[in-house]
């Protein structure tokens, strides 16, 4: 249905020393994580000296408290190596990162893991079990009108097919759905 299109297959995250930026500098670099990276090496990025190193800044602060400086997938300031990790575990589920972006696009931050057990929430499970990706409205609308004919079993051939308003079918179809567009897809999923 979608033709698989080179996409941005990773979050990054900007790991800073609180402490100099306390003082009103700002010691930070840009760490990427992709299915690979492991919980060692978020980890490691999240270590106060190797933060320093990183962002070529002497470690004479004194800091110990790292912060979250910035995010690229609305993430929070003061995210645990763990929960970072889940991202990588989130993938398991889904082809690519941009699912969790149109994921987090509709649900509050945190929804798409269960924090006790440290597995993705079943709410995302869902999520990555039904959702549909779009590359435009066109191929969505043809989708939603299929469903429709499917699940009412219209067809083509039914005497009454040509006076559907199909508007309004589109319409109604979307009404327990959840939608999000990301990098110029459409994601689409039957709302929980
Ligand atoms: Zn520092």
């Amino acid at each position: 249905m979608t033709q698989q299109t080179e996409t941005k297959n990773f979050i990054e995250i900007c790991p800073g020393c609180l402490a100099c930026y306390n003082q009103g500098r700002l010691t930070f670099y840009w760490f990427q994580i992709n299915k690979d990276t492991t919980l060692e090496q978020i980890e490691r990025a999240l270590d106060v000296e190797e933060i320093h190193r990183r962002a070529k800044t002497p470690f004479v602060c004194g800091g110990e408290e790292v912060h979250i400086q910035d995010n690229d997938f609305g993430g929070g300031e003061y995210m645990l190596a763990e929960e970072l990790f889940g991202y990588v575990e989130l993938l398991k589920l889904v082809p690519n990162f941009d699912y969790i972006r149109a994921f987090k696009d509709v649900y509050l931050m945190e929804d798409e893991f269960d924090y006790k057990t440290k597995e993705p929430s079943n709410q995302f499970k869902e999520f990555a079990d039904s959702v549909q990706v779009f590359d435009n409205i066109d191929e969505q609308n043809t989708h939603l009108e299929y469903e429709f004919m499917e699940i009412y079993d219209v067809s083509e051939t039914d005497r009454l097919y040509h006076y559907i308003d199909w508007s309004t079918v589109r319409h109604d179809m979307l009404i327990d759905m959840n939608r999000a567009e990301v990098n110029g897809k459409i994601y689409l999923w039957r709302g929980i």
